[in-house]
């Protein structure tokens, strides 16, 4: 059995169009990225949806057909079972810190910390922080209309009650002359 392309966009969207392993998406490549079996073909992995990743070239290339096969040899973290998180940490330089051996041995086997790589997490980091302070100065300018809408309709209400004042003092001073 082979990959159809059915199963391969199935793949695609299911992974965000990013690849599983490092993150890069098809708009930061320029271009549609690889299928990669989790389990190797050639070390007995099947074609199930479940043993198919959508990976990058470089992460593809880097991880080639890793497969535990002695008790000692260790295991690949499989972003289709576990979270980053499990295995990462993101700090702030923008290089992953492994937190166990599975992660320590993935960042090794795929470069998880290519310069290239650490510059693009580091950039998307930036990017995050810039949309932050944005929504936080969108949202102050909307405090600011808002203040100045409830300033305007205060000046309007003492505007009336000024008004309403010399009315009946103007009243006051009638009834006495009277
Ligand atoms: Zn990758």
């Amino acid at each position: 059995m082979t990959i159809t392309d059915q199963m391969r966009e199935q793949v695609r969207q299911r992974a965000n169009f990013a690849c599983e392993y490092c993150g890069v998406t098809e708009t930061d490549t320029g271009g549609q990225l690889t299928v990669d079996h989790f389990h190797p073909r050639s070390k007995g992995g099947d074609d199930d949806l479940d043993n198919l990743l959508y990976c990058c070239v470089r992460c593809n290339q880097y991880k080639l057909d890793y497969w535990p096969t002695n008790p000692n040899d260790p295991e690949l973290w499989n972003p289709r079972r576990e979270p980053a998180t499990t295995h990462f940490l993101e700090l702030d330089d923008g290089t992953l810190y492994s937190l166990t051996i599975t992660g320590t041995f993935t960042l090794r086997l795929l470069r998880l910390n290519r310069p290239p790589l650490v510059a693009h997490r580091l950039r998307k980091g930036y990017r995050a922080e810039e949309m932050r302070l944005l929504t936080r100065y969108r949202n102050l300018v909307k405090s600011l209309e808002e203040i100045h809408r409830q300033k305007a309709a205060l000046m309007e209400e003492q505007r009336q009650l000024l008004k309403e004042q010399s009315a009946f003092i103007r009243l006051l001073l009638s009834q006495k002359e009277e």
